[in-house]
Formats: C-alpha cells, structure tokens, sequence
C-alpha cells in the first residue's frame, strides 16, 4: 500500500534545477563543522577554490551504527544495469549515507525484471518470490511509471511488506509492515548541456533551459557527455555516477520527512523545521546563493530528515 501519493513525491532534479539557480556564482570563505559531531569526516576541497565542506567519507571508518538493506531490481524493459553496477552505485549511496548518518547501505538481492509492468507491480511480483531476506527497503533502477524517474531523477514510496515482515526502521507515518521503494534513473546526468530533447550532444552551448535556466553556457566535456562548464567542479560531478548515488540517498530519506516535497533543502518549510531546533545539524539556507555544496552535501533533502531516519531504528 502505498503512504505518498506520486503527485507528492519529490522530483529531485526539478528541485536540483530549480534551487541550484545562482548557486556558486559568488565564493563562499568558511570551514562547516561536520553534519554529525558523532561522525569522524575529513574535509574535502570542492566547488570553489575557497570553499570546503565535511566529506562524507571518514578518514577512518568506525563500525556502522546500523544497516539498511536493499534488494535491487533492474528494469531490463528501460535500461540494462548489471549486478556490478548496481554494487558500485550501492557502494557509492552507502558512502554518503554513512557520512550523514553513520548507517550503511547493503545489497542483499539482485534481480532484473522484464515484465515491463508498474514499478509496483514489479515489487509485488519480486515480493512473490518470497526472497530469502525481505529488504529493508528496494532500489528499483528504472525509468519509472510515465517516465518519471527518467524525466526527475526519481521518486519514491513506501509499499506494504509481506504478512510478518517487522521493518526495523519506521518512518513518521509508515507503519511496521512497511518498506521504502526508490524508483531510479540509473543514468541521470547531471548539468547534461548541449542536448535539448535529443539523447546526443546537438549544440556547444546551454539551450532548452539547461544550465539552471541560463542560456549560451558552453559545454564541455566530463565523463561520458557534455556537461555545463560552471558546473564541472560540483560535488555531483565528482563521479561519473555521484549524481545518481545522491538520488538514491535521496529518494529512500524521503519518507522519513514529515512535509512531502516540501523536505527539500532550501524550502521555507525546512527552514522553519531548522530553526526549531529540530536538529543540530549545519544549515545555512540564508546564504543558500552560496551554499550550493552544502545543498548537495545533503542530497538536496532538508538535513532534519537524516535525525529523523536516524531516530526511526528500532532495531
Ligand atoms: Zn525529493
């Protein structure tokens, strides 16, 4: 049963698009402490050549304070992913995930599904093969239902588990039989420039609304597309998959907030939940002009969201 209506779940590159607009177009000169005090984080230098923020990657890697365990399913009727991939993007999303919150990702199945069917008839359909662990929650590498996930990055809900499945983490409004369903567009590109509605490069400049909406922003080359050249140096661009890794952080936080599309980093909403004292955690949304990195620091989710996935373990 789904909890979140489509219409409210959280088009993650539109919101990406839309807040990153103005980002990093002035340097920013601070040192913010880590999201966590209880997390060891290194610093790395990103975006700016002033600016530094926490890594999500410890220098050292204390035990996990937990983990949350995922089946991944390929749907083979939109793009092919293989087992290796799919590790490598868990690999990734774990690495941040841990950075936020101390917890880990773990692949616990891998199956490729090409029935072509709803994203919830998918689940429904690998929750009848009664695997050999129901997962805490499921990564579905798709191009969703209407192409949403393609056309937003992803999205996301919670779905009934089966008779007797106790989901260690319950999320505000889920229940105990619940578990947390992202639906992913493996290949999301971030900043893509140049392509307009075309799959191949048609112009060296930003056209179609691309690059946040500015126009003749010269694209380059990263990876294996073009990207926007004010853009080459952010965070998402710091892996050829970092932007899709955040989606799936992204996307399975997103229950775990208490306003729908409005758990988004920047929104006034989270910046009321902030300055309730909710969590501890640094936010700087008066300055959001200039904290682009900190925008993606916390995959574009409001940063009370990460307490409250944390305080949901109920192991
Ligand atoms: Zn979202």
């Amino acid at each position: 049963m789904c909890k979140m209506n489509k219409k409210t779940l959280l088009l993650i590159s539109t919101l990406f698009l839309t807040l990153a607009c103005n980002a990093g177009a002035s340097p920013q000169t601070e040192t913010p402490p880590p999201a966590s005090p209880t997390i060891a984080t290194a610093s790395i230098k990103i975006s700016t050549p002033t600016e530094t923020i926490p890594s999500q990657t410890p220098t050292s890697t204390p035990k996990p304070l937990g983990v949350f365990t995922l089946s991944v399913l390929v749907d083979t009727t939109s793009e092919p992913v293989t087992r290796e991939q799919a590790q490598t993007l868990v690999n990734e999303s774990s690495r941040i995930l841990y950075g936020l919150t101390g917890f880990v990702f773990e692949m616990v199945d891998f199956q490729e599904i090409n029935t072509g069917a709803s994203t919830k008839d998918m689940v429904q359909s690998y929750l009848n093969t009664s695997p050999a662990i129901i997962p805490n929650g499921i990564i579905l590498f798709s191009f969703g239902d209407n192409g949403d996930a393609k056309r937003y990055g992803g999205y996301a809900y919670t779905y009934l588990g089966p008779d007797g499945f106790r989901n260690p983490f319950i999320a505000p409004g889920a229940i105990q039989r619940d578990l947390y369903v992202g639906v992913i567009h493996f290949r999301h590109r971030y900043a893509q420039c140049g392509y307009g509605d075309s799959n191949t490069p048609i112009s060296d400049v930003s056209i179609g609304g691309e690059c946040r909406g500015q126009a003749q922003v010269a694209c380059v080359g990263k990876y294996d597309y073009t990207i926007c050249s004010d853009t080459v140096n952010h965070l998402y661009a710091s892996t050829p998959t970092y932007f899709s890794s955040s989606t799936f952080v992204h996307e399975i936080m997103h229950p775990f907030g208490e306003l729908l599309n409005k758990d988004h980093y920047g929104t006034a909403e989270c910046t009321d939940m902030m300055q309730s004292g909710r969590s501890a955690r640094r936010y700087k949304r008066d300055i959001f002009d200039r904290s682009l990195a900190e925008f993606q620091y916390y995959t574009g989710m409001c940063p009370y969201v990460f307490d409250n996935f944390v305080n949901s373990y109920k192991p």
